[in-house]
């Protein structure tokens, strides 16, 4: 008896569609964000998340969704704040640059737009601090337009249907080809929210629940037995370390110096201990004197490194401290108390740097 070679059923795209949207009926999940059923959407509160969720999870973001919505309830709101107190909020999110282009963002809307977010993708792309992927997402979650979005999770639920064994990223454009080829007329908005809690919930990138899919005999690379395999990914580089050393320094009855980052380049417009520039290669004693706050101060390096890990590299900090008396003027910089330090808006790294000090000196 010859048995025959299993292929994945020719279903059509209309019918992929609805069986997706029907699951999702039953299966969606509930998100801070996302509107109930019968609920009107608000396109602030999908392009606050949306903003929220790129490089960041979904445990991650509710709890700034949360604080953002409740403090800044509008896109006005968010505008009329002050860049320093959005940056404040944002602090540990990551990414600074997304927190200055929110505020960018909302500013332009309340102002060029009378409060409305623009309704096509083309439009929506024209605002700061949105590209491709959110303005599609925004464009068909708070809009219903028919609008292709590509995430890691359509990527990987498309890789696997369609059995693309070309890497990432550089399989890109014919995964969204692919993608669009499905995307419905009917119901975009809650198709693409379906198309991304399935890659979350079910085509997980390990042990994909096949048994529950339904796309499951459609599925060509679960009929090839290889789901678990792709999508295939170029191998990364691997991350170099660079190094530096954090002056920390307590003046007063306690108070921390801490100065504001340039604003653009990496962690613009936050404010940091102040530190030399973060490099590759060690920098020698003598020119690290250079880079302390204040001259003619003795300062004591503390035993251990603080250690974090940014997209393209890892980062190494030493940690030099001492202690004045007095709060002199510092030009570029500022005494904080040390219990107001939560109002300042410190990125995860330099949060890290004042424990580390803090640890070893109170
Ligand atoms: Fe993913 Fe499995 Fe569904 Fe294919 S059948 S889309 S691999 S969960």
């Amino acid at each position: 008896m010859t048995v025959a070679a299993e292929f994945p059923a020719q279903i059509p795209a209309p019918l992929l569609a609805g069986r997706l949207l029907a699951w999702y009926d039953r299966h969606r999940r509930r998100l801070p964000w996302r509107a109930e059923p019968g609920e009107e959407v608000d396109p602030y509160r999908v392009w606050l998340s949306e903003i929220m969720l790129q490089q960041t999870t979904v445990a991650t973001v509710g709890p700034y969704f949360q604080r953002f919505t409740e403090r800044w309830p509008t896109v006005e709101a968010l505008a009329a704040a002050d860049l320093d107190q959005v940056l404040s909020a944002w602090a540990g999110l990551g990414y600074y640059a997304r927190a200055r282009n929110l505020h960018r963002c909302a500013v332009a809307v309340a102002s060029q737009y009378g409060g409305r977010f623009p309704d096509s993708e083309a439009g929506l792309k024209a605002l700061p601090g949105i590209g491709d992927y959110t303005a599609a997402a925004i464009a068909a979650i708070a809009y219903d337009r028919p609008a292709t979005i590509l995430d890691g999770n359509v990527e990987r639920v498309i890789a696997r249907l369609r059995l693309v064994g070309d890497p990432l990223p550089g399989s890109k454009p014919a995964l969204k080809r692919l993608a669009a080829e499905i995307t419905p007329d009917i119901r975009p908005g809650d198709y693409a929210q379906a198309i991304m809690d399935l890659g979350a919930t079910v085509c997980t990138p390990r042990s994909p629940k096949c048994l529950t899919c339904p796309w499951s005999d459609a599925c060509a690379a679960r009929v090839a037995g290889v789901a678990g395999d792709l999508p295939r990914k170029t191998p990364k580089k691997t991350k170099p370390t660079r190094r530096g050393t954090c002056f920390f320094l307590l003046g007063g009855d306690g108070a921390v110096l801490l100065r504001r980052r340039p604003e653009s380049g990496l962690l613009g417009g936050m404010q940091e201990v102040p530190s030399s520039p973060w490099h590759e290669t060690d920098a020698a004693p003598g020119d690290l004197d250079h880079h302390a706050p204040v001259a003619g101060i003795d300062w004591a390096e503390l035993p251990g490194a603080v250690r974090h890990t940014f997209t393209h590299f890892h980062l190494e900090l030493a940690v030099r401290s001492a202690r004045l008396p007095s709060l002199p003027p510092v030009a570029g910089a500022r005494w904080w108390p040390i219990e107001r330090l939560g109002e300042a808006a410190l990125p995860t790294v330099m949060a890290k740097v004042v424990r580390h000090a803090m640890a070893h000196l109170l």
